[in-house]
């Protein structure tokens, strides 16, 4: 697997599912890993999980588990200052926070609205903003982006707007970061288990249902792993991505094939 010896890195929303799976092949990789996310407890755990494995090289990495709203431009400037204070730098970037509601187009309310692009665009666009000024030649910026960024997807309509803003982001800020040596690029995940399925805003009894209809409609047949993400992030961030810039690659199981 690849190498992230000496490395900083920061990774939002790393105390759940995508993040979580990504910060401990981080750690194994043997960087030193600062997790965000909104909640307490799912931090503190987190915290725990990750301080407990072995890293590559001999010695412990440093874990940081920070409670930051990705959404909130002051929470971001602080948590930027508490990485870099910590670290010194940041030279991998994995911005991963997200929210998905569901929601018919009539039933869209402005909040719902307001909350997904402030969370999924603004919040991730201004993230790397204001990481930029710690990250240096070499740097690695990923954002997790969807599937539904390049498919139709019923009921999701503004979650899919943002993603494609955010594959749109990559694009653009991929020629413009890679003249200072930083690299952007983006994961676009297809159905993974996580407990995002959870928090859709769906009544709870749907969730096996939905679960069900997805991976019958896979190619694959099932869903895939965080840790299927996460090995993919892990080359995103590595110096064997070294000529990837502004891509997006797809995890789904071919999904998007379909
Ligand atoms: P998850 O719900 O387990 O994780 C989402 C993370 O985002 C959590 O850690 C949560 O704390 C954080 N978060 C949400 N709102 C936040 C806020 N305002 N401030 C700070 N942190 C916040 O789900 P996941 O599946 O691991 O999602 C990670 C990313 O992957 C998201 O961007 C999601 O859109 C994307 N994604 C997931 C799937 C999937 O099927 N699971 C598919 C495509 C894309």
């Amino acid at each position: 697997m690849h190498d992230l010896v000496g490395k900083k890195a920061l990774i939002t929303g790393g105390n759940s599912g995508i993040g979580l799976a990504t910060a401990r092949r981080f750690i194994e990789a043997g960087a030193d890993v600062a997790i965000s996310g909104r909640d307490p407890v799912t931090l503190a755990e987190a915290r725990a999980t990750l301080e407990a494995l072995e890293p590559v090289q001999a010695g412990r990495c440093k874990v940081l588990a920070l409670r930051s709203d990705a959404a909130d431009l002051g929470a971001i400037d602080g948590l930027i200052a508490e990485v870099a204070g910590a670290f010194g730098r940041i030279d991998v970037l994995f911005v991963n926070a997200g929210i998905a509601q569901a929601a018919p187009v009539e039933a869209v309310s402005e909040a719902q609205f307001d909350a997904m692009v402030s969370i999924n665009l603004k919040g991730v666009f201004f993230t790397v903003q204001k990481a930029l000024p710690h990250m240096g030649e070499g740097g690695s910026i990923i954002v997790t982006t969807s599937i539904t960024n390049r498919m139709g997807s019923p009921n999701f309509s503004i979650y899919g707007a943002c993603k494609a803003a955010q594959r749109s982001l990559v694009q653009s800020l991929g020629l413009e970061l890679i003249a200072r040596g930083i690299r952007i690029n983006a994961i676009c995940p297809g159905p993974i288990d996580t407990p995002i399925y959870g928090r859709f805003g769906l009544p709870g009894e749907m969730e096996p249902g939905i679960r069900a209809e997805i991976s019958r409609k896979s190619p694959i047949k099932r869903f895939g792993t965080p840790d299927e993400v996460a090995k993919v992030a892990l080359f995103l961030a590595s110096d064997a991505a070294a000529y990837v810039v502004g891509e997006e690659i797809v995890v789904d199981g071919g999904m998007s094939l379909l």
